[in-house]
């Protein structure tokens, strides 16, 4: 048996809902009304709501015009979305988040800015011209049931452009980075030329390097030979722009579904895929980690603030020489962070930026500040002490095993209606044939008939092995002939008889003139002999 002929695995998301539920609820009823009191929000951070909690982890794809980025989530998904546009021409101009919907359409960005449902709203200080570059296109795809994905425009050479955009673009992609799980870096194998745009977009990324991941793309458009030596150029432009470039991964390969133009490092490529998509698949359980350990940290800084606010507090007198006394007590704050780290034992990592403190402070009546609530404190104290803990525990250790998401890049597809109004078809792809009396695939019936009598030596099946070197010939990925072979082993006893070779043969060729291949055997397709009786097509 081969790897692309596996089955699906159960997708298990519950034990995620209930660290994000628990988090919602430490925070609302123990960290919230702390913040509140002593005015966190206004010092330091603004609410959590429940749309922080709930976001998805977001995967940002970055890179220049025509490297695949478009195209590699038309691989995640293994379908079109809406508003998607594949280059050279034309291409993205814009970004967009593709997130899971039910009801499957365009958001845009001024509406989606107002989504309290969406994470999206201090987006909106990026002004109208980059809420006119920005909207969600909703897709129902399993895939986005775990993750979200931003795709990015492509970043051209020379100073023009920059101007043209008419916003910020280097900030809203670093307002992505900061709020991202994983940051996808694209590259195109046979076009390694790095514009002055796309180094100061790779710069703006800077600190986030435990994001990054690298993927050499279209690394089948060139000989082994030319791809060593780029891979090599490329490493020594990512060693000028990031502080260690060797730990950042680099994944080599064609991350779409079209035949492999060079196909003797195949199985590199395939692994390199199947590599990636494990470690996509791990974000989730990541992501839940991280939003706990932000939410430690908060935590951390609200309790510093409290004891900041409230010492300063008692400090002030109560009717003369109010003034003064606040700003000796400003000047004075390296002293009282002293006081606080001793009286209380706070590490000094915890503690505000004393110039921002400063500078925040100046603007405030010191009056109004409250005293010590222990109370309050306590609540804090008992969330980071066992709260916390508990949701820890619950975060599965080695989850990616068994991935929470299932990502395959087309062996299990999920094109759920193969008439989507969003699907691009060359020619009539999978529909041809449609509505005819006769099976399509018999109109080269014979050129079929024979391979199998080449390959069968008499058995009435195939087998797998049997069947593997002919289909190999297409060239196609593994991923597309696994999703073949479960569409045409009809009576899924895996093995293919007469009637569903020539189906996997004629899936082929349909992949190979530009169709795609949808989840489910359209009914036209069925072999006439098979179609009444009982074998399981689901
Ligand atoms: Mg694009
Ligand atoms: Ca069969």
């Amino acid at each position: 048996m081969f790897s692309w002929m596996n089955k699906t695995k159960e997708v298990h998301h519950e034990c995620f809902d209930t660290v994000v539920e628990g988090l919602k609820s430490i925070y609302k009823y123990k960290m919230f009304p702390l913040e509140q009191h002593y005015l966190f929000h206004e010092f330091h951070s603004p609410p959590l709501n429940d749309a922080d909690f709930d976001a998805k982890p977001l995967i940002l794809l970055v890179g220049q015009y025509s490297t695949g980025k478009t195209t590699f989530i038309k691989y995640l998904l293994e379908r079109d979305f809406p508003g998607m546009r594949i280059g050279p021409e034309p291409t993205t101009d814009r970004f967009i988040a593709v997130m899971y919907g039910e009801k499957e359409g365009v958001i845009p960005g001024n509406a989606l800015v107002m989504d309290p449902k969406k994470q999206f709203k201090p987006l909106s200080t990026f002004g109208n011209a980059f809420l006119n570059r920005f909207q969600c296109s909703m897709v129902k795809s399993p895939v986005l049931k775990g993750i979200s994905v931003i795709d990015t425009p492509g970043i051209l050479a020379g100073e023009k452009q920059r101007i043209d955009r008419g916003y910020d673009f280097i900030g809203v992609l670093q307002w992505f980075a900061e709020r991202v799980d994983r940051i996808i870096l694209l590259f195109d194998a046979h076009k390694l030329d790095i514009s002055d745009e796309f180094k100061r977009s790779i710069e703006a990324l800077r600190g986030h390097d435990d994001k990054i991941k690298i993927v050499l793309n279209k690394a089948d458009m060139i000989n082994p030979q030319q791809l060593m030596r780029v891979y090599g150029a490329l490493m020594w432009s990512l060693g000028k722009v990031f502080q260690t470039p060797e730990v950042v991964r680099v994944y080599i390969g064609s991350f779409w579904d079209q035949p492999l133009r060079f196909d003797s490092n195949k199985q590199l490529f395939e692994d390199e895929t199947q590599d990636l998509f494990k470690d996509l698949q791990c974000l989730p359980r990541n992501s839940a980690l991280r939003k706990l350990n932000d939410l430690i940290k908060r935590a951390r800084l609200a309790k510093v603030h409290a004891y900041i606010i409230s010492e300063l507090k008692k400090e002030m007198p109560n009717i003369f020489g109010k003034e003064n006394k606040k700003r000796d007590l400003i000047k004075n704050l390296p002293h009282l962070y002293r006081k606080i780290q001793q009286q209380y034992s706070v590490s000094q990592g915890d503690f505000p930026d004393v110039k921002k403190m400063q500078e925040h402070l100046s603007k405030y009546d010191f009056n109004k500040f409250h005293s010590i609530k222990p109370r309050m404190l306590e609540e804090i104290d008992s969330m980071l002490g066992s709260d916390i803990a508990q949701l820890m525990a619950m975060v599965p250790n080695e989850y990616c095993g068994d991935s929470d998401i299932d990502i395959r890049g087309g062996i299990f597809e999920n094109v759920g209606d193969n008439l989507s109004p969003f699907g691009y078809r060359r020619g009539e792809g999978i529909m041809a044939g449609y509505g005819e009396v006769d099976w399509i695939v018999n109109k080269d019936r014979s050129s079929y008939d024979n391979i199998f009598d080449r390959l069968s030596n008499n058995n009435p099946k195939l087998s797998g092995s049997m069947a593997k070197e002919e289909l190999l010939k297409s060239k196609l990925p593994n991923t597309v002939l696994g999703k073949i072979w479960r569409l045409a082993d009809i009576d899924q006893d895996g093995f293919l008889d007469r009637d569903e070779f020539a189906l996997a043969m004629y899936l082929v060729n349909v992949k190979l003139d530009g169709g795609d291949i949808p989840r489910d055997l359209p009914d036209h397709l069925v072999p006439p002999f098979k179609k009444n009786s009982s074998y399981p097509h689901d």
